[in-house]
C-alpha cells in the first residue's frame, strides 16, 4: 500500500483516484471543485483543503489537470515542487506539451525531487475500467520502476518511452496518427459511397485488405455500421473533437521545436481546427466524417 496524493478530479482523475482507493492505497485528494473532493471522500479518500495539504506525507503525488498552464501553475506558481515531501515521486498524467514536461522535470531535479510525465490513452472508459495505457518519460529508469505498480492499479499497459518529456511526445505521435487515420478512413468511405458503394461492404473489404486500421476495426465513423461507435449515437463522445484539436496542437508544437516535418499532421490540425470552429468541438472526433462528406470542390 502506498500513500498517494491525487490532484485534479475531473472526468479522468476522479475514476483514476477511485481505482487507487480500490487498489488499497491511502489516497488523499484535492480539486478546485469541492464537490469533486467530497465525492471521492465517500469512496474512502481523505479530503484535503489544498494541494499542499493533500501532499503532506505522500510517497507519490499524481496530477491530472486540463493543460500545460494548469500543471505549471500547480507545481511552480503555487510551489508544490517546493512543498511536496522531498522523498515523494511526482507524476503528472495530464496531456501537456513536451517542453513544459521537460522544464518541470528539470525544476524538480534542481530541488532534489523526481518528476515523471505519464500521459494516458484510453479515455474516460479506460480510466473507469482501469485499463489505461500510460506512456512515461523519466530521467531515471529506477524512478519509473517505483511508479509502475501504482500506475498498474489504474491501467493495464505502462511504457517507459524515454527521458523527460518522452511520454508526452509518444502521446502526441499516437494521437496525430489517430487523427490522420480517422480522416483517411472518412475520405475512403466518402469516396466509395459517392461512387455508389455500400459503406458497410466497403468497410468489410478494407478490413480484409491492406487499408485495415484501428478506426475501421472498432470506431467506424459512418453512422449505423457499428452499434457501439459514437457515429451511431449522433457522435456523442467518446473523445471530443476539441480534445483531439488540443492534442494536435501539442503535436505541432513538438514538431516545430524539433524541426520534424509533419505535413499530414498539419493538415489534420487545420481540418480539426475548422471542425471545432464550426461548433463540433463537443462532438466525438469521428464526426470529422460529416465535415469530409460536406466538403465541396472549389469552383
Ligand atoms: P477535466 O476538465 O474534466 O478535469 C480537470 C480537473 O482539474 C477539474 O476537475 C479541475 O477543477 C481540476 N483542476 C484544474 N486546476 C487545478 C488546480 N490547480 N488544483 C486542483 N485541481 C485543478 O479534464 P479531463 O477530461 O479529466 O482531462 C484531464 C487531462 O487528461 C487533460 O490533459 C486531457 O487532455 C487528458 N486526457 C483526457 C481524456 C478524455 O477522454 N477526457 C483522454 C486522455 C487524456
Amino acid at each position: 500500500m502506498a500513500t498517494v496524493a491525487f490532484i485534479g478530479l475531473g472526468n479522468m482523475g476522479a475514476p483514476m483516484a477511485a481505482n487507487l482507493i480500490r487498489g488499497g492505497h491511502d489516497v488523499s485528494v484535492f480539486d478546485l471543485v469541492p464537490e469533486a473532493v467530497s465525492s471521492l471522500a465517500t469512496l474512502g479518500a481523505r479530503a484535503a483543503a489544498s494541494a499542499e495539504q493533500a501532499c503532506s506525507g505522500a510517497g507519490f503525488v499524481i496530477s491530472m489537470l486540463p493543460a500545460s498552464k494548469h500543471v505549471e501553475s500547480l507545481y511552480l506558481d503555487q510551489g508544490l515542487l517546493d512543498s511536496a515531501p522531498t522523498s515523494a515521486i511526482l507524476v503528472d498524467t495530464s496531456t501537456i506539451d513536451a517542453d513544459t514536461a521537460r522544464k518541470l522535470s528539470a525544476a524538480a531535479a534542481g530541488r532534489g525531487r523526481s518528476m515523471i510525465d505519464a500521459p494516458v490513452s484510453g479515455g474516460v472508459a479506460g480510466a473507469t475500467e482501469g485499463t489505461l495505457s500510460f506512456m512515461c518519460g523519466a530521467a531515471d529508469p529506477e524512478v519509473f520502476e517505483k511508479v509502475k505498480p501504482i500506475l498498474l492499479d489504474m491501467g493495464k499497459n505502462v511504457f517507459l518511452a524515454g527521458g523527460p518529456g518522452a511520454g508526452q511526445v509518444a502521446k502526441a505521435c499516437n494521437n496525430m496518427l489517430l487523427s490522420i487515420s480517422m480522416i483517411g478512413t472518412s475520405e475512403a468511405l466518402n469516396l466509395g459511397t459517392k461512387n455508389g458503394l455500400d459503406p458497410e461492404v466497403l468497410s468489410n473489404i478494407m478490413l480484409a485488405s491492406s487499408g485495415k486500421n484501428w478506426v475501421l476495426e472498432v470506431y467506424n465513423p459512418c453512422p449505423g455500421l457499428m452499434e457501439n461507435a459514437p457515429a451511431s449515437r449522433n457522435y456523442e463522445p467518446g473523445f471530443m473533437s476539441e480534445l483531439m484539436l488540443k492534442d494536435l496542437g501539442l503535436a505541432m508544437a513538438a514538431a516545430t521545436s524539433s524541426e520534424a516535418m509533419t505535413p499530414l499532421g498539419g493538415l489534420a490540425y487545420e481540418l480539426y481546427n475548422r471542425h471545432v470552429s464550426e461548433g463540433m468541438g463537443k462532438k466525438d472526433f469521428s464526426s470529422i466524417f460529416r465535415a469530409i462528406e460536406s466538403l465541396q470542390p472549389e469552383s
